[in-house]
């Protein structure tokens, strides 16, 4: 199983921003930016989202276009960025990034630390909007 398993079924703790029956979105642990997400499906641990089949894939975007429109009206931000690299943790997952300028999306850039109190306060932000849809 992998550790985006166990966080989708609660066994790993994570900041939760929105879920369905198929999917999952959480604060990534090291983000880029505040309220920098991970969307990932719950049931499907491939690890390259082109392996996906194109019920899931479609859903995967679907949903991550509703999370980005929480993040959107959560976070100030001039838009939500979008970035899928896979190579630290094999499970497909999306990246969303509230940007203020395209650096933002820079994976090689000096991440902010962020006080556990205030991801916790963003991802409650982000789920409330998100709930309103
Ligand atoms: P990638 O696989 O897309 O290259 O990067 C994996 C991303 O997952 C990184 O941004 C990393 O900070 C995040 N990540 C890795 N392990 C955890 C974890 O246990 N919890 C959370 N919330 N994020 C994680």
């Amino acid at each position: 199983m992998t550790i985006f398993t166990k966080i989708a079924k609660g066994e790993i703790p994570s900041w939760k921003v929105a879920e369905n029956d198929s999917f999952y979105a959480f604060l990534d642990i090291n983000p880029l930016a505040p309220g920098h997400t991970l969307v990932i499906p719950k049931n499907v641990e491939d690890d390259y989202i082109f392996h996906l089949d194109e019920e899931t894939y479609a859903g995967l975007w679907a949903f991550a276009r509703k999370v980005a429109l929480a993040i959107k009206a959560a976070v100030p931000c001039k838009r939500v960025g979008v970035a899928v690299l896979g190579m630290e943790v094999p499970h497909t997952h999306i990246h969303l990034v509230p940007l203020q300028t395209e650096g933002d999306l820079d994976f090689r850039k000096e991440h902010p630390v962020i006080a556990p109190e205030r991801q916790a306060a963003i991802a409650a932000a982000i789920l409330a909007e998100y709930e309103k849809l």
